[in-house]
């Protein structure tokens, strides 16, 4: 069997996305800022993308900036935020403990630049508390970003609460929304968000394509200088052939949300009903409020890293907690922010499954990570400590 249950950190291309990117690589290589037809062809054709793109997140064409993924997308939102508050002397900015590295850098960023940056708990559960946001802002707060769905646990916060409290307030609201364009409604009108983040490759699209949502009257600050295109806020000619991609497999990707949803909530709960038979184990983040796709647990007594080692060996690829940075096993930050402590942190295990899972092949991934957690622990030092009372059982 080979399953790919990595769906969080990249997606495969569906067949729609690579023949709309073939479709205009053959038939639309012109560069858009060209005047003669060839050109204007693929100006045609940008603008025809950006319209899909737009109006399934409700947005207006204009609102719409194409950008190299979602990192950009996130430093380009919070760099300009973080401007427009600055020209008016607000220098707060409210975030929450479990963003991506993209946006929590970001902030390092801004923090060395004199701003001030209050990080939110999200609790055991992984989602904030719209109360303690509300309490967190201050007269010279100048951006709440939030993001719409948790990549490592997949928990879903209350975006149309804050976008509404942010609205009433006269915040900037920014959400990166990378885990969820997609995978769950967005309506960016109807939910308040005055920026949000996407990526074309965690929906079936291309690589190193995204776009950046900015409500008209924000002014967007350039992070790359150069020619006008993007309407003067994104210089360097457009990738068309990716933006092709993200605008067929969104599409696709919207078309089919529900019944795609549908399945991989009941996947998805029985992985959860399975894991759980596990003993000392526990589900990381709220069972219900959750993308369909994401399972992650915690495994008491084992590392994650020998875990995803030995289930690449029975053909499934999935992710960790941890992330190894220069030889330092740092617990992931995600994990952390939901009160698990580093050692529990490092035996976890993150499943993201895609639309065309079987129920087989759930049964296979419980089957071998049964089998897998209960061979780590068979030569465990800590194992060892825990059963023979030497340290307690954090996990029940
Ligand atoms: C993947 C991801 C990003 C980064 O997107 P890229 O297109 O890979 O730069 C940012 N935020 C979240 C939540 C992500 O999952």
């Amino acid at each position: 069997m080979n399953i790919y249950a990595d769906n969080a950190a990249t997606t495969k291309m569906s067949e729609a996305a690579i023949r709309a990117m073939t479709d205009c690589m053959y038939n639309y290589f012109g560069n858009p800022s060209s005047l003669y037809r060839t050109g204007q062809i693929a100006k045609e054709k940008l603008e025809e993308y950006r319209e899909e793109i737009a109006k399934i997140i409700g947005a207006e064409p204009r609102e719409i900036i194409f950008t190299s993924g979602g990192s950009e997308s996130d430093n380009q939102a919070l760099l300009s935020a973080a401007m427009i508050g600055k020209k008016k002397g607000k220098m707060h900015i409210i975030s929450s403990a479990f963003e991506h590295h993209a946006i929590l850098h970001t902030l390092k960023k801004l923090e060395k630049n004199g701003f001030e940056v209050t990080l939110l708990p999200v609790h055991e559960n992984g989602i904030i508390r719209v109360e303690e946001l509300n309490e967190a802002i201050r007269d010279d707060t100048c951006l709440v970003t939030i993001m719409t769905a948790n990549n490592e646990i997949g928990t879903i916060q209350p975006i149309g609460e804050i976008g509404s409290l942010c609205r009433e307030k006269g915040i900037i609201f920014h959400t990166d929304a990378v885990q969820a364009v997609g995978h769950i409604p967005i309506d960016v009108k109807a939910q308040n968000i005055d920026m949000l983040s996407a990526s074309a490759h965690k929906f079936h699209g291309a690589k190193g394509v995204g776009f950046l949502y900015c409500r008209r009257g924000i002014v967007l600050s350039n992070l790359i200088e150069g020619g006008a295109q993007e309407r003067g806020k994104r210089a360097g000619t457009e990738n068309l052939p990716g933006i092709a991609s993200m605008a067929a497999s969104l599409k696709q990707a919207v078309e089919n949300m529900e019944s795609d949803n549908a399945h991989k909530t009941i996947i998805r709960d029985h992985l959860i009903k399975g894991l759980s038979e596990i003993p000392h184990s526990a589900l990381n983040g709220d069972a219900q409020k959750r993308l369909s796709g994401n399972v992650n647990f915690s495994f008491e007594g084992i590392e994650g890293e020998s875990l995803l080692i030995l289930l690449d060996q029975k053909g499934i690829s999935a992710s960790s907690g941890s992330a190894c940075t220069s030889g330092a096993l740092d617990p992931s930050h995600v994990l952390l922010s939901i009160g698990r402590i580093h050692d529990v942190a490092h035996g976890s295990l993150r499943l993201s499954i895609g639309e065309d899972i079987t129920i087989e092949e759930a049964d296979y991934i419980i089957e071998n990570v049964k089998e897998v957690v209960a061979y780590l622990r068979s030569f465990s030092p800590v194992w060892r400590d825990l059963v023979t009372g030497k340290k307690e059982f954090i996990l029940k």
